[in-house]
């Protein structure tokens, strides 16, 4: 499969490269940046034999398959819909755009072209959280109470740029974390949140956007969710608690980037280390959308699953600026 990369990002050079690269048969043939000279220096670095830095250019002129857009989050909609036109398949960074209509018109337009979509919402793809799920379908904790969800983390000097002062770029704790929390608890649980309240606040680093926010949602089964995202707090851990009504799970660093940390499940018969596989979650998300690509199977987290993310992620920014409880709108 040939891929263009679609924004000349952090997150294609630490984790997205190696991740297509590692798939059989698969080559980066172009890359895009607004700006020409870095176009050229991205693709001297990572051995990219193309470089645009026009999307139309590139879309004409690039022998491409499959494109990755990482680019700051309110271009995904724009450069997604010329792909889709152009009959490539996307898999497009989280958040999907920047207002659920947008969202839901990139997922319409894949479908009726017939081209594969998936959001990289990697978390899905850990060994910890693909053990949490079964351990809860299995009925291990019983009917699911409550989800707590930590995920407050110091922002990396270097990613300290558009997402903590630039507003019309998507920046913000919520479109950026927020989401991922979202995908975690909806692909946990098999199910989605109906409504929510929030609270959002500046705490050192957000200048026009908020950097951390805490929400209760409610989920369709009446279960309660609790939700703490922030990018200012250095030495916080992450994790998740499950209460059910037979058996509690507490994962400790586990809504991250590298697999590892620890699944822990609490029930009548003690306290049990729960083991997992640490394969690479960047990798498993680039083997789903290839096979998907290849008529087997679906991408990890589909186009449906983005809008999802993205529609909660919104009605928290909401909640949080009115002060009431919001509903969730997924239809754009
Ligand atoms: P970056 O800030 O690294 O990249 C975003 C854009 O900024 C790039 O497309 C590039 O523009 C420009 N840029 C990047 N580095 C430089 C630089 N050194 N000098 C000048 N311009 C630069 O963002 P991230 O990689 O952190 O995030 C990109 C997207 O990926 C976002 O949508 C984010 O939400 C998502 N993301 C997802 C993660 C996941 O685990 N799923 C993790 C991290 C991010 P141009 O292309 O025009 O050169």
């Amino acid at each position: 499969m040939r891929w263009a990369l679609i924004g000349a990002s952090r997150i294609a050079s630490n984790h997205m490269i190696d991740a297509i690269r590692g798939q059989p048969d698969a080559q980066i043939v172009s890359v895009l940046s607004a700006d020409p000279q870095r176009a050229e220096s991205y693709a001297a670095t990572h051995g990219i034999p193309h470089h645009f830095a026009d999307l139309d250019t590139l879309l004409a002129q690039s022998d491409c398959d499959a494109v990755y857009i990482s680019t700051t989050n309110e271009k995904h909609h724009p450069q997604a819909m010329k792909a889709i036109a152009a009959g490539k398949h996307v898999l497009c960074e989280k958040p999907l755009a920047t207002s659920t209509t947008d969202a839901v018109e990139m997922v319409t337009q894949a479908a009726k072209r017939r081209v594969v979509f998936g959001t990289n919402h990697h978390l899905r793809n850990g060994g910890a959280h693909i053990t949490m799920r079964d351990l809860i379908a299995t009925g291990r904790i019983g009917k699911v109470l409550s989800v707590r969800v930590y995920h407050a983390v110091s922002l990396p000097e270097q990613l300290r740029g558009w997402r903590i002062n630039d507003a019309s770029a998507g920046g913000g704790v919520i479109p950026d974390i927020t989401v991922h929390n979202v995908d975690t608890v909806r692909f946990l649980l098999g199910e989605d949140p109906v409504d929510v309240i929030a609270k959002s606040t500046t705490s050192g680093l957000g200048e026009g956007v908020e950097d951390s926010v805490m929400s209760v949602w409610t989920m369709a089964s009446g279960t309660m969710v609790q939700s703490h995202e922030s990018f200012t707090h250095s030495f916080a851990r992450t994790g998740i608690e499950i209460h059910g009504t037979d058996g509690s799970i507490y994962a400790q660093n586990i809504m991250r980037q590298e697999p590892g940390g620890s699944v822990t499940l609490i029930d009548m018969r003690g306290e049990h280390e729960i083991p997992f596989d640490t394969h690479n979650m960047y990798h498993r998300a680039l083997h789903r959308f290839t096979e998907a690509t290849l008529g087997r199977g679906a991408p990890s987290a589909d186009g449906i699953d983005g809008i999802k993310s993205l529609a909660l992620a919104l009605a928290v920014r909401e909640a949080a600026q009115t002060g009431r409880t919001r509903t969730v709108d997924y239809s754009g």
